[in-house]
């Protein structure tokens, strides 16, 4: 079974945190201005990244010292107890003293990313009321955090990171037999990872499309190619028309089987994969992969969704699709 989406924001509350986004993207110019410049968000935020030297808690907390702060301990037993169950501290926003620290040793998409989350933290008023510190981890970054104030600050970044439905547009202007080009292309451009920019291309298409986050494929002995789900994501129209796949693992015997790449192996070229719709009816769908080496990103289309008449097939596929 899947993992279950940061969309568990109600309706209101999502909201509530894209409007805090149009409010900072209007105050620093930012709208179409990809990727999201950074610099000027923190400035129009009133926040300047204080230190990135996060290689270790620890070190955040001899600056807390060092700085006497009256909530320095407080933040320390958070931080200590977050820090053994999710390992290291990447991001820290200091509210009180407009301060966000960002691990400079995680990847660049990840920073801006970080960077983002936690400038969220800061934007939403009625998180610092409540807290001067927020301490985050892995754990905080991924979509099925417990936490409301975790989701909210990950939609807060994705929100200013996709720029509202900037994405959207961009994604609906390329045909979903180029989507892998196209995640490929606008992940770089908004300055998301190749992750993000697949899920975004899903979640806000508006034809039916979906893509599976697999982890990195293993032989396992006796079953061939292995995968495990790792995160699911597919448009309104396809979640109309489909049953989500349910396998907490992809082996050959799969219906995705087939578009397992070896661990080498960077693409499985475009194929053929059937679905039954929720009517029961078989759908031919168009599938392809793409192997990041830290995930492996699959996407899936029925051919009925396309607006084309033809296709584009793997060598060897002679009949081309008509509809
Ligand atoms: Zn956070």
């Amino acid at each position: 079974m899947a993992k279950p989406d940061d969309s568990s924001l109600t309706p209101a509350q999502l909201r509530a945190v894209e409007e805090r986004v149009v409010s900072l993207l209007n105050r620093s110019e930012a709208w179409g201005r990809v990727p999201t410049p950074l610099e000027d968000i923190l400035a129009a935020a009133k926040l300047r990244v204080e230190s990135k030297s996060l290689k270790e808690a620890d070190g955040f907390l001899a600056f807390l010292k060092s700085k006497s702060i009256a909530a320095a301990s407080m933040a320390m037993d958070t931080l200590k107890a977050a820090t053994s169950a999710f390992g290291k501290i990447l991001g820290i926003c200091d509210s009180a003293d407009h301060a966000i620290y960002i691990d400079d040793t995680v990847n660049g998409s990840k920073q801006t990313f970080l960077t983002l989350h936690e400038t969220g933290h800061h934007e939403m008023p009625h998180q610092r009321r409540l807290f001067r510190f927020f301490e985050d981890n892995d754990k905080s970054l991924e979509p099925d955090v417990a936490e409301l104030f975790e989701r909210e600050a990950n939609n807060f970044a994705r929100h200013a990171l996709f720029q509202g439905d900037g994405y959207a547009k961009m994604a609906a202007d390329h045909d979903l037999e180029k989507g892998m080009a196209a995640i490929k292309k606008l992940g770089p451009k908004f300055g998301a990872s190749i992750y993000a920019s697949a899920r975004e291309f899903a979640r806000t298409n508006y034809r039916a499309c979906l893509v599976v986050v697999l982890n990195p494929s293993e032989y396992a002995f006796g079953v061939g190619l292995r995968a495990e789900v790792r995160r699911i994501e597919a448009s309104a129209l396809f979640k109309a028309q489909f049953p989500l796949p349910q396998a907490t693992h992809i082996t050959p015997d799969h219906p995705l089987g087939s578009l397992l790449p070896s661990p080498k192996q960077r693409v499985v070229k475009p194929r053929s994969v059937v679905l039954e719709d929720f009517n029961g009816a078989r759908q031919e769908c168009v599938a392809e992969a793409f192997n990041t080496t830290h995930n492996t990103i699959i996407l899936l289309y029925p051919t009925k969704a396309l607006t084309k008449t033809t296709v584009i097939l793997p060598p060897g596929f002679k009949q081309a699709v008509n509809f």
